[in-house]
């Protein structure tokens, strides 16, 4: 039987929203069989994303995320995570839970992997920074099946235990409401993603669902190709053609 995968994206209204998410969208949408897209934003569900989830084709829910403690925008879709992750453990959805920026880029063959996790994966990812212009790996280094040692770089030299970016892992759902069944005593229901500590989100969370890397399973086998990138794109200060309209998402009229 194979298993049913759900991708969580925070996205938010800005210049670049449309290309993103369309491009997201149009590799979800060649999965097979079809998986489930939780897209999630801040305080209002926007007419601009709910226009371009309806063109894609893709199965989605489109939720809204009411931050109650009125932290600053600066967690970067923290709490929008959290709360896919609570629609997720409220309707017992059951399947493989994947974090998926709107940002990056992914590959067909990452969703399709996603399908071969039993319990918690990970593999590594390229970073791409246009501001520095190089490319670096966050993940795991893998010995066939088994993780043995972690890709570190500037951003993860402080101590972080598990050197994974967000688009990095995925688990199964049922982590989220049967700790038992994973052989672990930790509390339920788990802590969601960290809020405070910019940088040790994924650690943190990370930390609560597997005691080490013996319980990892690498994505593919020997963590052999790169699935998917990370990138920093900055938009700020794009030219736009004359008849070019910025308002909420980058449109021409
Ligand atoms: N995001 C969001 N609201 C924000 C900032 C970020 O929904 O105020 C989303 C964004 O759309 C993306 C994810 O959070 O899906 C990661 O954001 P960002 O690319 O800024 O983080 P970085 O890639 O730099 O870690």
């Amino acid at each position: 039987e194979r298993k049913q995968v759900i991708v969580i994206t925070p996205t938010y209204n800005r210049a670049l929203q449309a290309y993103f998410l369309n491009r997201l969208g149009q590799v979800l949408r060649l999965v097979q069989p079809p998986l489930l897209w939780i897209v999630v934003e801040m305080t209002s569900a926007s007419a601009e994303t709910a226009e371009i989830l309806r063109k894609t084709g893709v199965m989605y829910r489109h939720l809204v995320c009411v931050n109650k403690n009125n932290t600053s925008v600066k967690d970067r879709g923290v709490h929008q995570r959290n709360a896919g992750l609570e629609h997720i453990e409220r309707h017992r959805l059951d399947g493989i839970v994947y974090f998926a920026d709107d940002d990056n880029v992914y590959s067909l063959e990452l969703f399709e992997s996603l399908r071969n996790i039993s319990r918690f994966g990970t593999w590594p990812v390229a970073m791409l920074a246009q501001s520095k212009n190089k490319a670096i790996l966050e993940g795991p280094v893998c010995n066939a099946s088994q993780v043995i040692g972690w890709h570190t770089n500037e951003k993860s030299k402080r101590l972080r235990r598990f050197h994974v970016d967000m688009s990095g892992f995925a688990f199964n759902s049922t982590i989220l409401w049967d700790p038992k069944r994973w052989n672990r005593p930790f509390s339920n229901p788990i802590r969601q993603l960290d809020t405070v500590k910019e940088g040790f989100q994924e650690t943190t969370f990370i930390e609560q669902v597997v005691e080490d890397e013996s319980q990892m399973e690498s994505v593919p086998p020997s963590c052999s190709r790169i699935l998917n990138w990370h990138l920093h794109l900055d938009a700020h200060g794009l030219v736009y053609p004359r008849g070019w309209l910025l308002q909420k998402n980058l449109e021409v009229v």
